[in-house]
C-alpha cells in the first residue's frame, strides 16, 4: 500500500490552519536549536536525525500552524486583484515549516514511534482535521479562486498551471464552497453526524470483534491446529478472564484465518458464525442503525450538492469518474469470477466427498478444503524458498537490477546521511546521465514501535516551485534475524518490496512544478498502477535469475521451485476474487441510494444487493459483511472500494502492453516512466493511460493473471 497520511492526501490539509492554546508556552524556548525552524543543509534537504528530538514537533508545529494561518490571510485578504500568481502560487509556496515538520513526524510516528509522538498524534489530529473546515469556510478566498477560474481562458496558462486551477476550485466545490448560507449549514451538520457517526462505527466495530471472539472449553474442539496456536489461544483466553479455556480472537475480514486448520467442523462453524454475527447481536455493538444512517446522510449530502447520490459526488475526481463506469467494469468481471469459484466450489466439493465427509461445501469449509487441494497439487515449502531470498541480494540485485534495466538508474549507498534507526539503508539515485535524482530510504524490519503492514512516503516531495528534489522511503515489516544471520524472506516479502519499490518511483520519477500535483498525490483508483505494475517484474526470468541465488552457494532456484511459486498465483482465485467483488458492490450499492431512501433493514438490503449483482453465492460470501466493512463506513474509501480491483485491471493491462512490445527493456521503461511515472496528477487519468498503452484498459490480462478463463 501506500501511505494514505495526512501529507499524502494533498495540500488542502497541509495549508489549514489552527491556534493552539495549550502548548504556546513551548515556542519561546530552544527556537533558534529547533532544526525545523530551518530548511535542512543536508542533501536534497534531507531531515537530520542526529538533531531532531522528541521535544522540537510540539513547537514547530505550533509555528508551522500559526505561519501558515497568517500566510492564508494575507492571500485570502490580499487588497490586489486575485491572480494566479498571488493566489494559487502563495497557496502553495505557503506552510513550508508545517509540511517540513509534518512529513517528518508522519514518518516517525509510522516507523519509530514512541509515547511523545503519540500523545502528540492525538493533540495534533483532530487541530489538522478541523482546518479543513477552516479553509473551504474562508469565503474571500474561495472568491479569489473562483474570479481566476472564471477567467481562466483569458490567462494563457501552460497544462500544470490549469490543472491545478482545477484542482483548487473542484477541492472547495466539492467541500461546498459554492452553496448559499443556509445549505452550506446544513452541510456542515450533515459532515459533523457523518464524523460522529463515522467513529461510533469504528467502536462499535472495535469492541463487537473482541467480545465476539470464540471461546470453547477443551483442546479437542482445535483439533488441526498447531501446538504454539493452541497455547495462544489458551494465554488470550487467560488474558480475558477465562483461565482454563481457549480464546480465538476474530480478525477483519469474514474469513479467519485458522479455518484453514480446524479439523473439527462443529468448531469451524461457530467460528465462522461468529465472525459473520459480530456487529449484528441486537446489544451496544450492533451498527446496523448506523450504517443505514450514515448511508441515508451521505445521500443527503450529495443531493445537497447537487448530485444523485454519494458515489457520483466521490467519483468525480478519480480515473473512474462515474458510478456506471464502475459499475460496468465489476459488472463486466461478475460472470467469469463466478463461473471460476463455482468451478472451484465443485473440485473441493469432489474432495469432502472422496474423504467420505458426508456434507455440502459451507463457506467455512471453503478454506480447509483448498488449503487441502493446493497441498496436493503443489506444496510450496516456504523453508526450501527461502535460502533464495536474501533481503539486500532481493533489494540491490533484484527491485534495483530491474529499474536499472528499465529506466537506466543506478543506486549508490550514502552513510554519511543520517538515520532514525541503525537498521535502514539509504542509497542515492542517480538518473541514467549520471545526474542526482532522488534519495531512497528503507527501514525494513519488524520492531514494536512500528506499525504493520508496508508503506511508502515522500520525507521531502518534489517541486519545481519550491526547488525540491524526492526524499522518498520503504517501510516495511520482516523479521530481523538473530544476529549475524542471513535476512531470508519470503516471496510474499519479496512482492512486497517490488511493490513499495514502485510507489517509491513513482515518487523519484515526480517531475512537477507544483506539490499539490507532484508525484503519488493522485487519485485513490490510479496510485496503486505503479507499485502493482512493479511486482510483475518479480517473476520476470531475466530479472529472476539475476537475484534469486541460495545465499550460501549462489546457485539459481531450481525450475521446480519457480514453477510452483507460479502455479500458486493462480490457485482459488475464483473464490478470491468473488469475494472481493461482493464486498465491491455492497460498497456500490450502500453509495448509490438515493436522498429520501428508506432502509428498513439492512440485512435485507444486503441480501438484495447480492442476488441483484448474482453475487449470492452461499459458499463465497462477502469479504466484508455491511456490518463490519470498515473501509466503506470510516476508512476514506466510501464508494472507493472498487479501486483495488480497478489498479489491478491497469497494472495487469501495463504489463500486458510490456509483453506484446518486447517486455523488459530501456526504451519501454523510459516510456512508461515518460507517460505515466513521471506525470502526477497533471493529467487526466484515462488520457494518461491512453497516451501510454494507445488503447483504453481492458480486464483480459488481470482475468488470465488470475487464471480465469476470458468470456
Ligand atoms: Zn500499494
Amino acid at each position: 500500500m501506500k501511505k494514505l497520511s495526512i501529507v499524502a492526501m494533498g495540500l488542502l490539509v497541509l495549508i489549514l490552519a489552527s491556534c493552539n492554546q495549550t502548548t504556546k508556552k513551548k515556542e519561546s524556548m530552544g527556537k533558534t536549536e529547533n532544526p525545523f525552524m530551518k530548511v535542512s543543509t543536508l542533501p536534497f534537504q534531507a531531515p537530520d536525525f542526529t538533531k531532531i528530538k522528541n521535544s522540537h514537533f510540539a513547537p514547530a508545529l505550533e509555528e508551522g500552524i500559526k505561519q501558515q494561518l497568517a500566510e492564508i490571510e494575507q492571500i485570502a485578504d490580499n487588497p490586489e486583484e486575485p491572480t494566479f500568481e498571488n493566489t494559487l502560487v502563495a497557496l502553495e509556496k505557503s506552510g513550508k515549516l508545517l509540511t517540513r515538520t509534518l512529513n517528518v513526524f508522519e514518518m516517525l510516528s509510522g516507523a519509530n514511534t514512541n509515547d511523545t509522538l503519540q500523545d502528540l498524534q492525538e493533540e495534533i489530529a483532530p487541530k489538522l482535521a478541523g482546518l479543513q473546515d477552516a479553509i473551504t469556510l474562508n469565503d474571500n478566498l474561495f472568491n479569489r479562486i473562483k474570479t481566476i477560474y472564471q477567467k481562466k481562458n483569458e490567462l494563457d496558462l501552460d497544462k500544470e498551471s490549469t490543472r491545478l486551477l482545477q484542482y483548487y476550485y473542484d477541492e472547495f466545490t466539492r467541500a461546498g464552497a459554492n452553496l448559499p448560507a443556509e445549505a452550506k449549514e446544513k452541510l456542515k451538520k450533515l459532515n459533523e453526524e457523518d464524523a460522529l457517526l463515522s467513529a461510533k462505527f469504528t467502536n462499535q466495530l472495535l469492541s463487537g470483534t473482541k467480545a465476539g471472539a470464540l471461546v470453547v472449553d477443551n483442546d479437542a474442539e482445535l483439533k488441526g491446529l498447531s501446538e504454539s496456536q493452541i497455547k495462544q489461544a489458551a494465554k488470550n483466553a487467560a488474558d480475558a478472564g477465562k483461565e482454563g479455556k481457549y480464546l480465538i480472537s476474530l480478525q477483519n475480514t469474514t474469513q479467519q484465518p485458522l479455518l484453514q486448520s480446524l479439523e473439527n467442523r462443529e468448531t469451524r462453524q461457530k467460528l465462522f458464525e461468529a465472525s459473520w454475527a459480530r456487529t449484528e447481536k441486537e446489544d451496544k455493538n450492533d451498527t446496523r442503525d448506523v450504517i443505514q444512517r450514515l448511508a441515508e446522510i451521505r445521500a443527503e449530502k450529495a443531493a445537497l450538492l447537487g448530485f444523485s447520490n454519494f458515489a457520483a459526488w466521490t467519483l468525480q475526481d478519480q480515473m473512474a469518474k462515474t458510478p456506471q463506469a464502475v459499475e460496468s467494469f465489476l459488472g463486466k468481471l461478475i460472470p467469469p469470477a463466478t463461473a471460476n469459484a463455482r468451478k472451484e466450489a465443485k473440485d473441493l466439493q469432489a474432495l469432502i466427498d472422496r474423504d467420505k465427509g458426508g456434507f455440502k461445501l459451507q463457506p467455512y469449509d471453503w478454506n480447509m478444503y483448498a488449503e487441502q487441494l493446493r497441498k496436493e497439487r503443489f506444496d510450496l515449502d516456504e523453508d526450501q524458498i527461502k535460502p533464495y531470498f536474501e533481503l539486500f541480494n532481493v533489494l540491490e540485485n533484484g527491485v534495483f537490477y530491474a529499474t536499472s534495466r528499465l529506466y537506466g538508474l543506478s543506486f549508490e549507498r550514502r552513510t554519511d546521511i543520517p538515520i532514525y534507526n541503525p537498521d535502514m539503508r539509504v542509497y542515492e539515485v542517480k538518473d541514467a546521465d549520471g545526474s542526482e535524482l532522488a534519495l531512497f530510504y528503507c527501514d525494513y524490519f519488524q520492531r514494536d514501535n512500528k506499525s504493520g503492514g508496508a508503506w511508502m512516503s515522500n520525507v521531502v516531495g518534489q517541486s519545481k516551485l519550491l526547488g525540491t528534489k524526492p526524499v522518498v522511503y520503504n517501510v516495511c515489516n520482516f523479521t530481523k534475524p538473530a544476529e549475524g544471520e542471513p535476512t531470508l524472506i519470503s516471496y510474499d516479502d519479496v512482492t512486497t518490496m517490488f511493490h513499495e519499490f514502485g510507489h517509491a518511483l513513482h515518487g523519484i520519477f515526480a517531475d512537477q512544478t507544483y506539490p499539490s500535483l507532484s508525484g503519488t498525490n493522485v487519485a485513490r483508483d490510479f496510485v496503486e498502477l505503479p507499485s502493482q505494475f512493479n511486482e510483475h517484474w518479480a517473476l520476470y526470468p531475466d530479472v529472476f535469475k539475476n537475484y534469486a541465488k541460495h545465499y550460501k552457494t549462489g546457485a539459481p532456484m531450481p525450475e521446480e521451485l519457480v514453477s510452483k511459486i507460479k502455479k500458486s498465483v493462480t490457485f482459488n482465485q475464483g473464490y478470491a476474487l468473488t469475494e472481493i467483488l461482493a464486498a465491491s458492490e455492497l460498497d456500490m450499492e450502500w453509495h448509490t441510494i438515493k436522498a429520501g431512501t428508506d432502509i428498513n433493514s439492512a440485512d435485507k438490503f444486503e441480501s438484495e444487493a447480492l442476488a441483484k449483482n448474482k453475487l449470492d453465492i452461499p459458499q463465497v460470501p462477502p469479504r466484508y459483511r455491511s456490518s463490519y466493512f470498515l473501509h466503506i463506513w470510516s476508512n476514506g474509501y466510501s464508494a472507493g472500494y472498487y479501486a483495488y480491483l480497478w489498479a489491478e485491471m491497469l497494472d495487469q493491462d501495463a504489463f500486458a502492453w510490456f509483453e506484446e512490445n518486447g517486455g523488459l527493456s530501456f526504451e519501454n521503461g523510459q516510456r512508461f516512466r515518460k507517460l505515466i511515472l513521471s506525470r502526477g496528477n497533471t493529467e487526466d487519468y484515462n488520457e494518461m493511460y491512453f497516451n501510454f498503452a494507445g488503447r483504453e484498459p481492458n480486464i483480459n490480462p488481470m482475468l488470465k493473471n488470475r487464471g480465469i478463463a476470458v468470456p
